[in-house]
């Protein structure tokens, strides 16, 4: 593969090595491994490979601050999120650059991402000091039930590489303002987003051992050491249901808190009485965003009848208008996909929907490299039994199916057709009628339902699925809990009757 892009002077100057008890240094073996440019193939640089000694260490320090770092005032926690966040977005082009440069988004989608993994660290910020308990009565009246909540303790954060810095900020965010230390591994497609990231804290003023991060080659090797060693209480992961199932059983050893923000398969319902261009507006973004690798990608894509040629004609133009390319140039709205294995996955996913009957209104054929495209397309008549209506496509694929007939709305057969998966992240349905819309919101299996909207991520938000997408929630009110204990002491009331 040629050499086209120079890696952003960002990349030259990062630290590269473990982020272990406030200082930056070499894998104890002396191990490192590449990174490498998804649009060009170009090499940007070497970071860190840690091991399982590496591993160990990261651990102790997190256990050793533990007890620190829960009594530091939640004030102090809050101000160090705040000035985080600030850094964020003072350097936000250097992060949007780098972030291009390892994992292919186009620099204005980079952009969006670093402004809204700044906004984790913002609105925890202002949970820290928000921790509230509560305070009963016994039904006799002789005890006091005072409820408090305490940090779970060391947590190991795992993140994926799909969104860089946001699936960091949003549990590093809520760890730090609940008083949990951590250990962090980000994905090793996309190490470099994170040791701004973790640069950012320290300069932020995290005390040292707050959080401590191993980069790897082998996740199953650090992970690994991290949830058999006892001394982590707690596990985030967002990545793909096999991994998250593997760490499951892992914490059952040890019975460990969980959550796990899993794989998706959303469908994507478009009513006879839609708004269309409101709907193919959404599901561009819903669809394209992240060039479809987002676990809340429209996954499957129901149409009713009785608009389906219309709606997939004005899908079809605005896919075959984007400009593909190299993330890093002006202009570029679709980046490479992360990898070649994501190309071949997707190139077997849209030959067998072809095979089943599908047509092809635009894109469908995989272009020669270098780097890792594939282009939008969007594929019509899709028959239920295609892989990819089972598969999550990740990638630039809109499948279009038909729902419903002149005479029936369809909803009873589309929302068998939406839940017949067993994931459960997302939905989202294009409707002008109110009941419509509550009908379909109530029976979708999923844990968030976008309705005329093709976008339900907000740090303002409760993000998390149901079924084999997941447990628990990331952001909103709820995030913070994740990281929370519940204690309970009994108090008896004096002179109480009884
Ligand atoms: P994806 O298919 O999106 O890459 P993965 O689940 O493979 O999702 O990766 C998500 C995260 O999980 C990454 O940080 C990756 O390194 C990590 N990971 C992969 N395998 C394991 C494992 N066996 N144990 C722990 N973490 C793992």
């Amino acid at each position: 593969m040629t050499v086209t892009s120079p890696a952003p002077a960002a990349i030259a100057a990062l630290h590269t090595g473990l982020y272990i008890d406030g200082r930056w240094g070499p894998a104890a073996s002396g191990a490192t491994f590449a990174v490498t440019n998804p649009a060009t193939g170009a090499l940007l640089t070497h970071v860190a490979d840690g091991g399982i000694d590496d591993a160990r260490r990261a651990l102790d320090s997190a256990s050793r601050q533990q007890a620190r770092w829960a009594a530091t005032p939640p004030r102090t926690r809050s101000e160090i999120l705040y000035r985080a966040y600030d850094l964020i977005v003072e350097r936000a082009d250097e992060i949007a650059a780098v972030m291009t440069a390892e994992m292919g988004k186009p620099l204005a989608e980079a952009r969006g991402e670093v402004a809204y993994g700044a906004e984790f660290f913002r609105w925890f910020a202002e949970e820290a000091v928000r921790i509230g308990g509560d305070h009963t009565t016994t039904g006799d009246g002789a005890n006091r039930i005072v409820v408090s909540k305490q940090p779970v303790g060391p947590c190991i954060l795992i993140t994926p590489w799909n969104f860089p810095l946001a699936m960091g900020t949003r549990k590093i965010g809520p760890a730090i303002a609940a008083g949990c230390t951590m250990v962090f591994k980000p994905a090793e497609l996309t190490p470099l987003t994170a040791l701004l990231l973790a640069a950012i804290l320290a300069e932020a003023g995290l005390p040292d051992g707050v959080l401590n991060m191993v980069t790897t080659s082998d996740p199953a090797a650090v992970v690994g050491e991290w949830m058999s060693s006892g001394a982590a209480r707690k596990v985030s992961f967002t990545g793909s249901t096999e991994v998250g199932k593997t760490l499951l059983r892992q914490a059952a050893g040890t019975v460990m808190r969980t959550s796990m923000e899993l794989g998706g398969n959303a469908p994507f319902i478009v009513c006879a009485d839609a708004d269309l261009d409101r709907a193919v507006d959404g599901l561009m973004v819903a669809k394209m965003r992240n060039m479809g690798q987002a676990c809340t990608a429209a996954n499957r894509i129901f149409v009713h009848r009785n608009v389906i040629d219309e709606f997939t004609g004005k899908l079809a133009e605005q896919m075959k208008a984007l400009v593909v390319g190299d993330g890093s140039v002006a202009g570029t709205q679709v980046g490479p996909l992360v990898e070649a294995a994501a190309v071949d996955k997707v190139t077997t996913l849209v030959d067998d929907a072809l095979g089943r009957g599908a047509r092809v209104m635009t894109g469908g054929v995989r272009p020669d490299g270098p780097g890792h495209f594939y282009p939008p397309t969007v594929l019509t008549d899709v028959h239920p039994d295609s892989e990819l209506m089972r598969t999550e496509i990740f990638g630039p694929v809109a499948a279009l199916t038909p729902f419903g007939s002149t005479e029936s709305d369809g909803i009873d057969e589309v929302l068998t057709l939406a839940n017949d998966t067993p994931w459960g992240l997302v939905g989202y349905a294009y409707t002008q009628d109110v009941d419509r819309a509550d009908r379909l919101s109530d029976a979708l299996q999923v844990g968030m339902v976008g309705i005329n909207t093709g976008l339900v991520s907000n740090p303002a938000a409760p993000f998390g699925g149901v079924k084999e997408s997941g447990l628990g929630r990331e952001g909103g009110r709820l995030g913070i809990e994740e990281f929370l204990d519940v204690k309970y002491v009994a108090r008896p009331i004096r002179g109480a009757a009884g």
